[in-house]
């Protein structure tokens, strides 16, 4: 069995479990360095960026990730954490920064305010996805190597870089496996 860690310092950690149990991961929260060691792959989910990014090095986890993120651990962010997986953010809250391990340009919110959240149903190169939009970030560029794997009209939601993933929004809130189970897929290598 795979061994996930889902970063638990803020955001919604509960529905990745949730779904990533459902889909045979035994599941750990991670909430220091130490925890890091013989994980399989890792969630780090939505809430707000510029808080995960404060308390990454409150909880002196950001250089231990970053390393294992470096060395091709598994990684899936949504939401907010497709920010911090970014290698710039065009709008950060102040002193706000990122992992830089996707090379892509983010903007914050780029699909409205909380009352604007919506789910809708989005093309991706693993079939459409029910998808959950909640103060979502928009990928405005990508780097080498970096492909595009979601698309919410014209602009990029989802994108896939060797072992790392991102989208835009929260599978994990309606139900949609599709993107849980690639991101498994490259887990279990
Ligand atoms: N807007 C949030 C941020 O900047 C992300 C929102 C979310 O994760 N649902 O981090």
């Amino acid at each position: 069995m795979v061994k996930v860690g889902v970063l638990a310092l803020q955001g919604g950690v509960r529905e990745h479990v949730d779904m990533l149990e459902s889909l045979g991961a035994e599941v750990t929260l991670m909430r220091r360095a130490a925890e890091i060691e013989g994980l399989d792959g890792i969630v780090i989910p939505g809430g707000e960026s510029s808080t995960i990014d404060r308390l990454l090095c409150i909880f002196s986890l950001d250089d231990a990730l970053r390393t294992a993120l470096r060395n091709g651990t598994p990684v899936l962010g949504t939401c907010a954490g497709l920010i911090t997986l970014a290698t710039e953010i065009v709008d950060p809250a102040p002193e706000q920064r990122s992992l830089g391990i996707i090379p892509m340009r983010v903007r914050r919110n780029a699909f409205g305010r909380q009352i604007d959240s919506a789910v809708e149903v989005i093309d991706s190169a693993y079939g459409q996805v029910k998808a959950a939009y909640i103060r979502a970030p928009e990928v405005l560029a990508v780097g080498e190597g970096v492909s595009v794997i979601a698309t919410k009209g014209e602009r990029i939601v989802g994108v896939e870089k060797d072992n790392a993933l991102a989208v835009s929004f929260h599978p994990e809130l309606t139900g949609d496996t599709t993107i849980h189970a690639r991101f498994l897929e490259k887990v279990r290598g």
